[in-house]
């Protein structure tokens, strides 16, 4: 009789499949099944990827799988083509990847549940009010509808406050009417609750997907989902991986977010994989922001996507205009005298105010003023932040943490002096200034707690709070009808910081920030802090707009022949000594350099050159189409594996990277 053998994936961080043979009363074997195999000495689960007639493996040492613990295929085939295009492009293990989507309730083994939505949640009995749309929405709307039934990708570009999730509602009606199904994935699990509220109603099944969810949950949500009990799936970046089997419309809200793009493990982009399965599903997909990332902006120029403007705000009221105030000009205040008089008018009307900055913590250095001692981390090299709530130093970067109770730590002195500011001397100084005023700070100190957060959202819109205090978390995505005023401060370093898509992220930041303001009746306005106020990129910013700057980007990112122009590949070395890395990485470069089609730069420190207590190298790997890039690089990886001290370093591939150390 013919032997079968199964090639199967771990769910651990290994490039190779396993072959094990199929005992003969399991011929129903098929690719997408769970199995347990006796791997080493362990018993584990794994998941069949490939059916095969013979193994190069010595027959002694081919064992046989010891149970099937599906009927039929947990993962289908798409789902299981995804996996393994996604392990392909970003040059991740399989097995990783299937890790990062799929519940782990299925990778224990747990039985595939059978189970209606019904048993499980209740629809919200409300009956949405229609809504007049705007001239804009209605010709999104048409425009997508022309496609609903094929490939093609949208760009839905549109202030803030233009009314972008109305379209998104509009469009999956019109799908669920055919019977199909929704998925919507967010940058971050803090926007979910305000799409649940806009989706849920009588009429849709709505489930949320997220880390936020127990393992229970997850699993009764992602068996809802593959057995079409949901209208509309609204998820974080895995939720690109949910097995949907009546897939009808994708929609990335957010796309030029940075968080849409996994940073450990597998670097994979959700944004960029929903593209790919769109296209595989030939389904529509839309893209939703109102500061689209230059390599969208690029496709958009190269005719790959629509473009749909919304250039109104629903409320009619006009952008709020972007002032900027010179602190070389003011005697060492954290704020200057007109940001403190016009939070002073808007209170007095009542209405609301942010002050932005993107760190958090008390202060950024300090040092011991009788012996200059500075606190740093000795894993990291770099400043610890203080933190004075819990009074503790913290690295930002390694996470590293003491105890500090405001005496030098080298020569007891307690004259300490505390430099720069992050949102916890921000409330400080507010507090002191505007002592009647209810304020709430909003960073991921203050609001680590589960429905925390939630809960001053709430808070802030049923106006329990005067100012705010806080981070990139409240530049994103929510609706703040009272706020009038944001004040956004800090934003230097970033001006000049020499990471890639540094300057991007910041005008997006600065532009989302300031779209907080004015959303409802009330004129918003936005003052900008700043020590460089000559500096060409904010002003373009200011006087042109984003759409202009980011062509404006576009330009000098092509005269430099940099992305989005040019395909990156970054291969980081970590090792405790910088020799070794240094090392692994020429060797990878001697085997890349003289590929046609290819440019290699490196090794060079990474901008993070230290971090817990690793040396970090990156060998930038640079090149014209994604496909050469992808192919030199899978003909890196049996190299890598074969150098010998490859147990001292850890080492990455970031294909397409938006923010690497
Ligand atoms: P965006 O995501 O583009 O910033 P939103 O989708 O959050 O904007 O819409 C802003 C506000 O306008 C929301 O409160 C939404 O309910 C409301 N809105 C959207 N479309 C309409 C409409 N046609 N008529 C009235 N209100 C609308
Ligand atoms: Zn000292
Ligand atoms: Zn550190």
């Amino acid at each position: 009789m013919k032997k079968y053998i199964a090639e199967i994936a771990i769910v651990k961080p290994l490039h190779n499949l396993f072959d094990y043979e199929i005992p003969s009363d399991h011929q129903e074997v098929s690719p997408g099944m769970r199995v347990t195999i006796e791997f080493g000495k362990k018993v584990v689960n794994g998941f069949v990827i490939n059916i095969k007639e013979s193994t190069e493996l010595d027959p002694k040492r081919l064992k046989k799988i010891l149970n099937v613990l599906d009927e039929t295929p947990c993962i289908n085939k798409e789902l299981l083509d995804l996996f393994l295009w996604v392990s392909d492009y970003y040059h991740a293990p399989i097995g990783q990847i299937i890790g990062l989507g799929t519940p782990s309730y299925l990778r224990n083994g747990k039985e595939m549940l059978d189970v209606n939505f019904n048993e499980i949640y209740k629809r919200k009995d409300i009956k949405r009010r229609e809504l007049e749309l705007s001239r804009e929405q209605l010709t999104a709307i048409e425009k997508i509808s022309y496609s609903i039934n094929e490939y093609h990708c949208f760009l839905l570009d549109g202030i803030t406050g233009s009314g972008k999730t109305e379209v998104y509602k509009k469009v999956q009606e019109i799908v669920k009417k055919r019977g199909k199904q929704t998925l919507i994935i967010v940058p971050e699990k803090n926007l979910i609750p305000g799409l649940l509220q806009y989706f849920e109603d009588s009429k849709m099944n709505v489930l949320e997907y997220h880390s936020s969810l127990t393992p229970k949950k997850r699993f009764i949500n992602w068996n809802l989902i593959q057995n079409c009990q949901a209208d509309i799936i609204i998820g974080t970046r895995s939720s690109v991986f949910l097995k949907v089997p009546n897939l009808g419309l994708l929609i990335v809200d957010e796309e030029h977010d940075i968080s849409l793009k996994n940073q450990s493990d597998a670097k994979y982009n959700a944004r960029d994989i929903a593209i790919y399965r769109a296209k595989k599903n030939n389904i529509p997909i839309i893209l939703g922001s109102a500061t689209p990332s230059s390599e969208t902006i690029l496709n958009v120029l190269k005719k790959k996507y629509s473009h749909i403007k919304m250039r109104e705000r629903i409320n009619k009221k006009e952008i709020p205009s972007l002032k900027i105030i010179d602190m070389t000009k003011t005697k060492n205040e954290v704020l200057s005298g007109e940001v403190v008089r016009t939070i002073q008018d808007r209170l007095s009307k009542k209405e609301q105010v942010i002050i932005f900055l993107n760190r958090r913590g008390y202060s950024p250095l300090i040092y011991c003023k009788s012996c200059k001692w500075i606190p740093k981390c000795n894993q990291c090299g770099l400043n610890m932040t203080y933190h004075k709530k819990n009074k503790s130093l913290q690295c930002h970067h390694c996470f590293r943490n003491t105890q500090f109770h405001n005496k030098c730590m080298e020569c007891n002195s307690d004259d300490i002096s505390f430099i720069g500011e992050g949102t916890e001397k921000i409330e400080e100084v507010i507090k002191k200034e505007f002592s009647n005023s209810r304020i709430a700070r909003v960073d991921s100190d203050s609001t680590s707690k589960k429905g925390q957060l939630q809960k001053i959202f709430e808070d802030i819109k049923s106006n329990k709070y005067d100012i705010l205090v806080g981070t990139q978390m409240l530049s994103k995505g929510h609706h703040f009808p009272n706020v009038t005023l944001v004040v956004i401060m800090n934003i230097d370093q970033s001006l000049f910081s020499p990471r890639l898509k540094a300057i991007e992220q910041l005008a997006q930041q600065l532009i989302q920030v300031s779209g907080r303001a004015g959303r409802a009746s009330k004129t918003g306005e936005v003052i900008l802090q700043t020590a460089f106020p000559k500096n060409e990129d904010l002003l373009r910013l200011i006087k042109n707009g984003y759409e202009n700057w980011v062509s404006n980007l576009l330009e000098v990112r092509k005269n430099l022949n940099l992305p989005p122009y040019k395909s990156w590949g970054v291969i980081q070395a970590k090792a405790r000594k910088i020799y070794d890395a240094e090392k692994f990485l020429l060797k990878i470069k001697e085997k890349i350099i003289n590929k046609d089609g290819v440019e290699v730069y490196g090794p060079m420190p990474s901008n993070m050159q230290k971090k817990a207590n690793f040396y970090n190298l990156n060998l930038i790997i640079q090149s014209q189409t994604k496909s050469k890039l992808n192919s030199v690089l899978k003909d890196c990886i049996p190299t890598i594996k074969n150098i010998p001290y490859q147990n001292r370093i850890k080492w990455t591939i970031d294909i397409d990277p938006v923010d690497y150390d």
